[in-house]
C-alpha cells in the first residue's frame, strides 16, 4: 500500500503543542514507511480562519525544520491543498451523495432549529440535535424546492437501527450505535460551503490518504465519516487517534499549565531540536534507556506500535532538561547565532546591534554560560558585565563572612598584580593554580580572595566563571574595575 498521511489544521489560531505533535507523528510515520506527508489547510470556517495563522503555521514549521512533501506552498498532484479553493468539488460530491440516497436537503431555517432546541430544553427531553424533519420530504419535491431557489442545507442521512463499527490502530475496535451519532449533521451549508465532515472525507479520499493520525478528540466524528465513506462506496483510510496530552495534574494540557503555543516556546528560548525530541516522546516510546533522538533517529524508530494508548504527559521540567542538553551540545558559534537575537532584544549591546569585535567577544563568552543555561534568553542575561559598565556593588557585599572591609581591600590589592598573567592564561586550571599559590603564600582563603574580585569585575556575587571572565574582559578593563572598586571601598 502507498502510505500517504496528512496534517490538516484549521488556521483559526497559532500552532500549539498538540498540533505540532500530530504533524510530527504524521511526518515520522510517512518518512518511516517511505510514504508521503501532506499539508492541507482546512479553512472552511471562514469566520474563524485568518491569514495570520497560516503565516504562523509556515513560520513554525520552517523553525522546527521538518516539512511536508505536498501542500499549498509546495504543490503536488492532488491540489489545491486549501479547502476554500475546492468548493466546487464539495458541491459536486454533496450532489453525488443526494443521488446515492446518502444525504437529503433540509429546508429548516435556523430559527426553526433554535425553536426545536428550546422546546426540548423546556421539556427536559434527552434528545439533542436536529429532529430529522426534512428527511421525510420526497426527493422529487425537495429537488423542485431547491430548483426554485429555496434556501437549504444538505444533511447526511444516517442509517437508523444499525451500528457503525471501525478499527482504530491504537484503540482497537470501536462500535457506535447510529442512534447515538449526532443526528444527520449538515454537510453543505446554505451558502454552499462545506462543513468539516464533508470536506475532510472528500479530501482524504481524493488525496488518497491511507492513514489518518490525529488527536483523540476527533474520535466522535469517525462514525459519521465511516457512514459517509460507505455511502459514497469508498474505502476509508486507516484510523489512528493519538493519545491526549495532559499536564502533570492529569488534566488536558492548557494555558493553565504553561506555554502551549509554539511562539511562546520560541520567545522563551526553547530550541527546535529540544521541542521535537521531547514532543516525539509524549505518548510514544522508542528505545529503553535512550532519551536523546535526532529527527532522523526518530524516523528510523517510529512505528504505530510505539504509540501508547494512555495519555501523554507534558512535563515542562523535562522540556527544560532537553533544552539544556541541546544548548550544551551546540558549538559556540551556533549558540551565539541562536541567542544573539535575544541579546539584541534585551539591549545587551550599548549601541543596539553588536559590531564585529562585540560579536566575537559574545561568541567567546558562550563557553562561560553554556553549561548552565536552560533557556536561550538566560544567556545574554548573564553577560551584561562583558559589554556594559557595571554598577558598583554595595560595600557590604564585599565583606567576607566573619571578615571586615579591610580584608576585602587587602584581597583586591593582593590579586591586582596577578591580573596580567591571569588574563593571558589558556585554561582555568592554570588560573586556579596561580590563585592557589597566592592564597597559600598570603595565608588567605581562596574564597576570600575570589569573592571581592568577582564583585569588582562582574558587579555580582553570582556570575559566570571568574577565570574565563578575566580572560574575556582583558587585563586593562579588569585592572580599571579593580581600581574603581578600591576607590569606592576606601
Ligand atoms: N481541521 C481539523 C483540525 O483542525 C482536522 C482534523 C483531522 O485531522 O481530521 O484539527
Amino acid at each position: 500500500m502507498k502510505i500517504r498521511d496528512r496534517y490538516a489544521p484549521s488556521p483559526t489560531g497559532p500552532q500549539h503543542i498538540g498540533g505540532v505533535r500530530t504533524a510530527l507523528f504524521n511526518y515520522l510515520f510517512a518518512r518511516s514507511q517511505g510514504g508521503t506527508f501532506i499539508l492541507r489547510l482546512e479553512d472552511t470556517d471562514q469566520n474563524r480562519s485568518e491569514d495570520q495563522y497560516v503565516q504562523n503555521l509556515y513560520e513554525t514549521f520552517s523553525w522546527l525544520g521538518f516539512n511536508w512533501d505536498e501542500g499549498p506552498d509546495r504543490g503536488g498532484d492532488f491540489g489545491p491543498y486549501i479547502q476554500s479553493q475546492r468548493s466546487e468539488l464539495y458541491q459536486q460530491y454533496a450532489a453525488e451523495l443526494l443521488k446515492r440516497d446518502g444525504a437529503y436537503r433540509c429546508f429548516c431555517s435556523s430559527e426553526r432549529i433554535d425553536q426545536v432546541r428550546k422546546e426540548r430544553e423546556a421539556s427536559q427531553s434527552s434528545q439533542t440535535g436536529y429532529d430529522r424533519l426534512c428527511r421525510s420530504i420526497p426527493p422529487e419535491e425537495a429537488e423542485k424546492r431547491a430548483a426554485a431557489g429555496e434556501a437549504h442545507t444538505i444533511r447526511l442521512k444516517i442509517p437508523l437501527g444499525e451500528k457503525t463499527v471501525f478499527n482504530d490502530h491504537l484503540i482497537g475496535q470501536v462500535e457506535w450505535k447510529n442512534e447515538d451519532i449526532n443526528p444527520d449533521p449538515v454537510l453543505l451549508k446554505s451558502d454552499g460551503y462545506p462543513t468539516y465532515h464533508l470536506a475532510n472525507v472528500v479530501d482524504d479520499h481524493l488525496m488518497e490518504v491511507s492513514h489518518i493520525l490525529r488527536a483523540q478528540e476527533w474520535l466522535p466524528s469517525v462514525p459519521l465519516h465511516v457512514i459517509m465513506y460507505r455511502a459514497f462506496g469508498w474505502e476509508h483510510p486507516e484510523f489512528c487517534h493519538l493519545p491526549l496530552i495532559m499536564g502533570l495534574d492529569g488534566k488536558k494540557l492548557s494555558k493553565r499549565h504553561g506555554s502551549t503555543s509554539i511562539d511562546e516556546f520560541r520567545r522563551q528560548g526553547i530550541l527546535s531540536e529540544a521541542l521535537i525530541n521531547y514532543v516525539a516522546l509524549v505518548g510514544a516510546s522508542y528505545e529503553e534507556g535512550k532519551d536523546i533522538y535526532t529527527l532522523d533517529e526518530l524516523v528510523q524508530r517510529f512505528s504505530l506500535e510505539k504509540l501508547s494508548k494512555s495519555p501523554g504527559i507534558f512535563d515542562y521540567k523535562k522540556l527544560e532538561w532537553y533544552n539544556g542538553h541541546y544548548i550544551r551540545s551546540k558549538s559556540d558559534e551556533d549558540l551565539a547565532a541562536l541567542s544573539l537575537p535575544f541579546a539584541i532584544e534585551q539591549g545587551l549591546f550599548p549601541s543596539g546591534a553588536p559590531d564585529e569585535a562585540q560579536k566575537e567577544l559574545y561568541t567567546r563568552a558562550m563557553g562561560l554560560v553554556k553549561e548552565r543555561a536552560v533557556y536561550l534568553t538566560e544567556i545574554p542575561e548573564k553577560l551584561g558585565y562583558l559589554f556594559n559598565e557595571i554598577p558598583m556593588a554595595p560595600k557590604e557585599e564585599f565583606i567576607p563572612k566573619k571578615g571586615s572591609l579591610e580584608m576585602a581591600i587587602d584581597a583586591l590589592q593582593k590579586v591586582r598584580p596577578l591580573i596580567d598573567t591571569l588574563a593571558q592564561t589558556k585554561t582555568d586550571q592554570e588560573a586556579e593554580d596561580l590563585f592557589k599559590a597566592l592564597s597559600e603564600k598570603e595565608g588567605l582563603k581562596l574564597g576570600d580572595l575570589m569573592m571581592p574580585l568577582r564583585l569588582a569585575l562582574t558587579g555580582s556575587r553570582v556570575s559566570p566563571p571568574l577565570f574565563g571572565s578575566i580572560r574575556l574582559l582583558g587585563a586593562a578593563t579588569s585592572l580599571a574595575r579593580i581600581d574603581r572598586a578600591l576607590e569606592g571601598l576606601s
